[in-house]
């Protein structure tokens, strides 16, 4: 029934991407930066690709990586993590991901997600023989139920999957909403892998909170983080998890069978980048922030009913009432077609029984590109 997002084995980013390049259309689906990041930064991954050694580092990562991570604990959010057995390395997210749950997800037991949920969540759960528990974060503010969570804790859970701040509603949980959640894991004796890949992405003065902050919470949680967003450079695939030894140890042998290392001179470039100063880091979120009002602003003025955003990359709209299509699926494809704008159905990023009301557009791209594609949309609207 559904012409364009029938394949299981390709992504809606992809597909997008591939939609959006056919029809020549601003490309506000998949999210990346269209700057890249720091040219200090970039210099440094030149220079050691150039003076090397280029052959495999480490398994666990680069020493100084490893260390700049544990830094980086210490400096935002005053934990202390010992480098040499608490932080691995890995090319991107998504293999630290791949990692936590094959490493700790058996047959049969039961991972808590929280829907809408990052693409790559249930195929990873699924092939770990895991069985998925979905509970829904509602909008217009995304809020999470606390009688769905606790009901969805069982005897059988063995870990909660979290992405905070949440890509794709843009929420930042609350200290009350991450409680809960510190609750039940301590409860039921869950681990919690938590996704932070957008934990420098926060705007209004917000602060990123880790569940691995929470009490109690040290020596069950995994927290994941992305060079990719953190530096606007989601090419180089650079990521690290954070967690107590005796984690980080089962998550190391699932490493090594999937990536075994990193590149050496990105893992270099971004230990040099994490230690960069608060300037750096104030001004990605300003840069981010005003872009983020800029593409807002632009929508509402066209009749779009915006959400609100605290965080990522990204901006929701409500595109229930607009008469563009029958579902957030139909009015994409409308848009990439007709309109030249391309931007992600966030039924996508539901297992099923998705709403079908609302959309999402990547904002994080040159002021330029923002107003041509309010502009296209002012034209075919
Ligand atoms: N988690 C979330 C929530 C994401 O949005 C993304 C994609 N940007 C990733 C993980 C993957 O990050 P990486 O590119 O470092 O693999
Ligand atoms: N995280 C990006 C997004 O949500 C996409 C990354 C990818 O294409 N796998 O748009």
């Amino acid at each position: 029934t559904n012409p364009v997002f029938t394949g299981i084995d390709t992504t809606v980013f992809e597909t997008m991407s591939r939609l959006a390049m056919a029809h020549k259309a601003v490309n506000l689906g998949q999210g990346f930066p269209d700057v890249d990041g720091p040219e200090d930064i970039r210099q440094k991954a030149a220079q050691a690709l150039v003076d090397g050694p280029n052959q495999y580092p480490p398994m666990l990562g680069l020493p100084e990586l490893r260390q700049a991570v544990a830094a980086a604990n210490k400096r935002f959010y005053d934990l202390d993590i010992d480098a040499g057995s608490e932080v691995i390395v890995t090319s991107g997210a998504t293999e630290a991901l791949a990692d936590c749950i094959f490493a700790l997800v058996s047959p049969g037991d039961e991972v808590v997600l929280i829907e809408p949920l990052y693409d790559c969540y249930l195929p990873l759960v699924r092939q770990a023989g895991g069985v998925p528990v979905r509970v829904r974060v509602t909008p217009p503010d995304w809020s999470l139920n606390e009688a769905a969570l606790r009901d969805a804790f069982s005897e059988k859970t063995k870990a909660i999957l979290i992405n905070n701040p949440m890509n794709p509603t843009a929420k930042v949980f609350s200290d009350e909403e991450l409680q809960l959640v510190a609750d039940l894991c301590k409860e039921h004796d869950a681990y919690a892998i938590c996704d932070e890949v957008y934990e420098h992405l926060v705007f209004d003065g917000a602060v990123h909170r880790p569940l691995m902050a929470f009490d109690g919470m040290r020596e069950r949680t995994l927290r994941i983080g992305s060079a990719g967003k953190t530096f606007s450079l989601t090419g180089w695939k650079v990521g690290y998890i954070t967690g107590p030894a005796p984690l980080i140890d089962p998550i190391a042998k699932a490493h090594q069978w999937v990536t075994f290392t990193t590149p050496p001179n990105l893992q270099k470039a971004v230990a040099f980048g994490l230690g960069k100063d608060d300037a750096y880091f104030e001004g990605l979120v300003r840069d981010l922030s005003e872009k983020r009002d800029r593409m807002a602003r632009g929508l509402s003025d066209l009749g779009f009913s915006v959400l609100p955003c605290a965080a990522t990359y990204f901006l929701t709209c409500d595109v229930s009432n607009l008469g563009l299509g029958a579902t957030d699926v139909e009015v994409c494809e409308t848009l990439v077609k007709r309109a030249g704008v391309a931007a992600v159905p966030v039924s996508a990023f539901y297992g099923s029984e998705a709403p079908t009301g609302f959309i999402r557009f990547c904002f994080c791209k040159r002021d330029a590109v923002i107003d041509e594609a309010l502009m296209r949309l002012r034209t075919f609207l």
